[in-house]
């Protein structure tokens, strides 16, 4: 049967017919929303590279997550921009890091607001990269200088403290191998097994995430992060990664970033029956909010669409810098 029988036009005569026969619907309930907090007092400044995103310090941050819960987003994800760097990122483990002190705040404003951590050191080590400079010269030109296992160990250090602090769940976003793993058996260890983990874990070595370098203080010092972030070209490999992270005791995975991988996503959500996150990064963000600002864009449908189509590929769990924007376009 074909036309003209078969009128597709049918199932787009009204609004109505379209809201009936429409499979996505974005939800306010799909949203996480990223949060920058830094050393200070009194402290939201706008992060210049990304439109209306700021830096808050650990004291004006709880109106912040009252202001995101009132919104009916269900979580945060909170990235630390510390006092001080070294070579190994002590203060991404510190009791009294700022992360661990901004967990405390939001979980006391807003208990049912979850907390999501990010779990890294490029923000925390002096050289910007995500783990530990090899030690050993000979091993180094193997893994770009990066120490793959010391690494692990540390970060599993950062994941406990920030479950000490309060964290719902934990995310690492470094790309290491096993760190899921180390990241796990800690947690059990120290009896946070409720504790949950989001891996990062097709997270490829993007150009998309200029702005957010900038935000959060990040961009590496030498070389860059192609050793570790996965290689854009690839797409079993992130099946792969996927699989091992969710063996490895990954409870969420996450593509990022999203928009140019959608395909990543569609295929995640096909093999793997667990959640699935995507980030909608900062270049994504801005490429959205230059143009609008530009007049080459309508902000708002664009963002919508933008959105939706993330969803529609299969992700359950949409990370962005327009969730509250979004929010309020849907109630
Ligand atoms: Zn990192």
């Amino acid at each position: 049967m074909g036309f003209p029988k078969n009128r597709m036009r049918r199932l787009r005569s009204s609004d109505s017919m379209r809201r009936l026969v429409r499979r996505t619907s974005l939800r306010v309930d799909d949203f996480v929303y990223p949060l920058f907090v830094r050393e200070g007092m009194g402290v939201k400044e706008p992060i210049k590279s990304m439109t209306d995103c700021f830096h808050f310090s650990v004291d004006t941050i709880a109106e912040e997550a009252r202001d995101i819960a009132s919104l009916g987003i269900p979580a945060v994800l909170l990235f630390g921009l510390p006092g001080k760097k070294d070579a190994v990122g002590s203060e991404a483990w510190a009791e009294d890091g700022v992360v661990q002190r901004a967990i405390k705040e939001i979980k006391a404003a807003t208990p049912e607001l979850l907390v999501i951590t990010d779990i890294c050191l490029c923000e925390y080590t002096d050289h910007g990269h995500c783990g530990v400079i090899e030690a050993c010269p000979e091993r180094s030109r193997g893994n770009g200088g990066i120490d793959n296992d010391a690494s692990c160990e540390l970060l599993a250090r950062v994941a406990l403290s920030h479950a000490q602090a309060g964290a719902d769940v934990v995310a690492p976003s470094d790309m290491m191998d096993g760190r899921i793993k180390y990241i796990r058996e800690t947690l059990e260890e120290n009896s946070f097994e409720n504790v949950a983990i989001l891996s990062y874990s097709a997270k490829y070595a993007s150009a998309f995430y200029g702005p957010f370098r900038d935000a959060a203080e990040s961009a590496p010092a030498f070389g860059d992060r192609k050793t570790y972030q996965m290689d854009p070209a690839c797409s079993n490999q992130a099946m792969a990664e996927i699989a091992l992270d969710i063996e490895e005791g990954a409870d969420i995975v996450m593509i990022k970033p999203a928009l140019a991988y959608l395909d990543i996503i569609y295929r995640a959500g096909q093999r793997f029956d667990c959640p699935i996150a995507a980030y909608n990064v900062s270049g994504e963000y801005m490429m959205l909010n230059s143009a609008a600002e530009a007049g080459l864009l309508d902000k708002e449908s664009a963002m919508m669409e933008m959105l939706t189509a993330i969803k529609r590929a299969g992700a359950d769990i949409i990370i962005t810098y327009f969730a509250k924007e979004a929010a309020k376009q849907i109630r």
